[in-house]
This record gives structure tokens, C-alpha cells and sequence, in this order.
């Protein structure tokens, strides 16, 4: 089933750099699984395929990583500039299973200072790839469930098998969220959003300024590992919460625009306890041209 999806990406950058322009069309590289298995269309066809017809919300458009990459640069391996041993070597392993390590859109190094490259590769390399193999490894025994996405297996964790459902909301949610932080990000980041997303966070939190010291403080406050999010509501409004672990807002019905990662493997190696200064360093990471991308999808479905 997911072979079918593979054969049909094709993602057309919606900026105007170079390196945009790329397309991926026709690969059969695993790594591109995600992509597709997140774009719009394929989200709405495994919405739609459920019992929970009624429940689909045209916000859910936003929940799409691999369309929203709007300037896809190959993956470059960048190992050989990372201390030896900072690989975990489950990284190199190939993954067996319906979900598969996407490749992030850009190399190791590409968001120093702000994110160091020891800490991209191991965040990528090992614990997401973590992340994918141990969601495939619970859904090896289900093959009812693994023609979905994994948005579709997140909106209904309920109705997953109890005997694999804590390990799928874990593993899932992690596959997702850093699917989109990854895809959310970039080098030559920050700034500020313009058009109708810059719009809607100014009507909806005052100021730009003021969106940013909510949404660092939803991330600061979170106890523990988690996440902040910038998500939009079933009302289509803006909304900034804070989630535990790796559960995603889709369980909630909210489609996630942008989040931060605020587990200590996402910045201890730089910044220690100092989550705070992770927290302002990240702001300069963000592909704001990705999040309106997600934003508009949502707010038009
Ligand atoms: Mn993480």
C-alpha cells in the first residue's frame, strides 16, 4: 500500500531559491516515505477511507510535513563532521517496516549556531530513527492498521489495538512532531512571517513579540520532555499549547503549524539546563515560508 504512495511524489517548492526548485518525482527511496504519506491529499484520503467521516476538519490540511519542505536540499551525509562515535549505530541500520527516517531537508550543520550539528545528528540520526523503528516494530503484528498514516493512526489512537496503542502514541507522535520540526526549520531562518499568517498571529496575540513570549513560555513551562506548539484550532483560529512527551495536538484534533522540541536531547549538549536560551536560539531557525505553507493548507481545506 505504501509502495503505491511512494511512486507518487512530487513535490513542487512554493519559493523562489534555487535549491526550491528541486523536485522529488517518482523516487522509490524510502526516505521520501513521510513526504507523501503527509501531503495534503494522502492525509485526506485516509481520513476520509475511516468511520470518522464526520470528523474531518479542513485544519487537518495543516498536519502535512513533506509538502510543506520548501526548500528541499538532498540530504547531505555530514557523519564525517561529527566526532566519531556521536552516531548512534542504529543510524545506519536500514529500517523494515511501513515508516521510514525522512531525510532532513538540509545537512547536519545547516542550523549552527542556533542547533549544533552533534546534536542535529544524534536528534535525527538516532532518536528519530528510534522513533521509526520501534512505531514499525509495534505495527509489524497489525497489518490492519499499517496502510495509514501515521496522522491517521495518531487521530484515532483509540481505536489502536490496546496491546500496541501506548507504544504507537510514543513513537508515532515522535515520528510526526520531528517530522515537522525538521521540516519547519532551516538555514537562514527567523525573522518574521508575512502574509495572512503574519495576519492572524497579529490579530490573535497582539504582536509578533507577543506570540513569541507566549508560545516560549508554553515551551519553558512544559515539565519535563515535551513540546510547544503553534497550531490551529477546528474553529480556524490560533492557538498555543504545550504537550507531554511525544503526544501530538493531532490527537486532539489540532493541526499542528510549528512546534518546538523541548526534550533535553533536543539541546543539552549546547545549552545544559539553559532551556531558556535553546528557546531564543530556535527562533532563528524557523523556515517561516514552511509554517505559512501549513497554515494556508489548513485555513483552505
Ligand atoms: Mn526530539
Amino acid at each position: 500500500m505504501y509502495n503505491a504512495q511512494r511512486l507518487s511524489i512530487k513535490v513542487h517548492s512554493q519559493t523562489s531559491s534555487a535549491a526550491a526548485q528541486v523536485q522529488l518525482m517518482g523516487s522509490t527511496s524510502k526516505g521520501y516515505t513521510l513526504m507523501e504519506q503527509c501531503r495534503v491529499s494522502s492525509l485526506w484520503n485516509a481520513m476520509k477511507s475511516t468511520s470518522h467521516r464526520t470528523n474531518r476538519r479542513r485544519f487537518l490540511g495543516a498536519l502535512g510535513a513533506g509538502s510543506l519542505v520548501a526548500a528541499f536540499i538532498p540530504w547531505k551525509t555530514t557523519f564525517a563532521q561529527v566526532q566519531a562515535g556521536a552516531i548512534n549505530a542504529a543510524s545506519t541500520e536500514p529500517i523494515d517496516g511501513v515508516f521510514a527516517l525522512p531525510p532532513l531537508p538540509y545537512n547536519y550543520a545547516a542550523l549552527e549556531p542556533h542547533i549544533d550539528t552533534l546534536t542535529m545528528s544524534i536528534h535525527h540520526g538516532a532518536h528519530h530513527h528510534s522513533y521509526v523503528r520501534n512505531l514499525n516494530t509495534a505495527l509489524a503484528g497489525y497489518p490492519d492498521v499499517q496502510g495509514r498514516s501515521v496522522v491517521d493512526l495518531l487521530y484515532h489512537i483509540n481505536d489502536i489495538p490496546e496491546a500496541i496503542r501506548t507504544t504507537v502514541r510514543h513513537n508515532g507522535g515522535g515520528h510526526l512532531n520531528h517530522s515537522i520540526f525538521w521540516a519547519t526549520m532551516g538555514p537562514g531562518g527567523g525573522g518574521q512571517p508575512v502574509g495572512t499568517l503574519a495576519t492572524a498571529i497579529n490579530a490573535t496575540f497582539g504582536s509578533f513579540e507577543s506570540f513569541q513570549q507566549q508560545l516560549s513560555d508554553a515551551a519553558s513551562r512544559q515539565f519535563g520532555s515535551g513540546w510547544g506548539w503553534l497550531v490551529l484550532d477546528g474553529n480556524g483560529n490560533l492557538a498555543i499549547v504545550a504537550r507531554p512527551n511525544q503526544d501530538s495536538p493531532v490527537m486532539d484534533g489540532l493541526a499542528p503549524l510549528v512546534g518546538v522540541d523541548v526534550w533535553e536531547h533536543a539541546y543539552y549538549l549546547k545549552y545544559q539546563n539553559k532551556r531558556g536560551d535553546y528557546l531564543s536560539a530556535w527562533w532563528n531557525t524557523i523556515n517561516w515560508e514552511a509554517v505559512a505553507l501549513r497554515y494556508d493548507q489548513a485555513r483552505n481545506f
